[in-house]
């Protein structure tokens, strides 16, 4: 056998050397961390979070929306494997039931926020649309953006709308939508008192410019448990989407309900939905 050479067995030396120099430092600050250990736990406790979040936080957390205003339902993550599709500014005479027809076809509901302008100059419609099991919800009467206007003729805009929808299907309104989704505390405050609903979204596709497959792929990309997705009434290329939009959001094992439905559901209410509803 030859000898090991001098150099390799100055490396071995150097080597366990290292290993005694070492080892008690490692045991002891994983001692360290043990004993950590409930003292993690208890801050765990205390801030609802995990340990493993906790060691594994790099990154500060996820800003919860502080300034998101209070009493505005976005989304309904509790609702599990449900999700809503939502109509804005309908109706149209020439839209509306062709919009009907693919809901039918397709056995599903959707929730038509409708403008108080647009149910006056095609009256019936709104009587359709609640007539074939989908929802209304009010979309104001002129469409204009809220937060620009006096607080107390935006609240006589919505009201007016809100009766002319009840009047005109002859049922009742509790979901309303601001258009373009402008709204402020003070007027959210005032139309939670008036026992309505209020109802953004969590899905935009920008079907008011983008095409049948644009609008497919974003929904089918983005859809969660509870998402609400927004869409527009009087879209040729909307309408075109519809169908394979409904078969994709099936497919991935969600039912599509109404708003209404979704907030009923079962399930832990999302912080951004607590209203000051009375
Ligand atoms: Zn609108």
């Amino acid at each position: 056998m030859r000898p090991v050479p001098k150099k390799y067995g100055l490396a071995v030396a150097l080597i366990l050397l290292c290993l005694a120099v070492l080892t008690p430092y490692y045991t002891g600050t994983r001692n360290g961390f043990q004993k950590a250990g409930p003292l993690l736990n208890k801050f765990a406790a205390d801030t609802g979070l995990n340990r493993t979040s906790i060691r594994s936080q790099t990154t500060p957390p996820p800003v919860e929306p502080a300034a998101r205003p209070q009493g505005v339902v976005h989304s309904w993550p509790g609702a599990g494997k449900m999700v809503a599709i939502t109509f804005d500014d309908g109706p149209s005479r020439k839209f509306t039931p062709l919009y009907l027809d693919v809901l039918d076809r397709y056995g599903t509901h959707a929730t038509f926020f409708l403008v108080g302008r647009h149910v006056q100059e095609n009256s019936g419609l709104a009587a359709k649309i609640a007539g074939s099991g989908n929802e209304l919800g009010c979309h104001a009467f002129e469409h204009r953006n809220l937060e620009q206007m006096d607080p107390a003729a935006a609240i006589q805009d919505i009201t007016s709308a809100r009766r002319l929808i009840e009047r005109d299907s002859h049922t009742q309104v509790f979901l309303f939508r601001p258009p373009g989704g402008h709204l402020n505390q003070p007027l959210i405050n005032l139309i939670n008192g008036m026992g309505m609903k209020i109802v953004l979204w969590s899905i935009d596709p920008g079907d008011w410019y983008a095409s049948p497959e644009k609008i497919i792929n974003n929904v089918l990309t983005n859809v969660q448990p509870g998402s609400i997705i927004l869409l527009h009434e009087d879209k040729a290329g909307t309408l075109a989407a519809l169908p394979t939009l409904i078969k994709g959001i099936k497919q991935r094992g969600y039912q599509l309900v109404t708003v209404s439905e979704l907030l009923a559901s079962q399930g832990k209410q999302p912080k951004e939905a607590q209203t000051n509803h009375k």
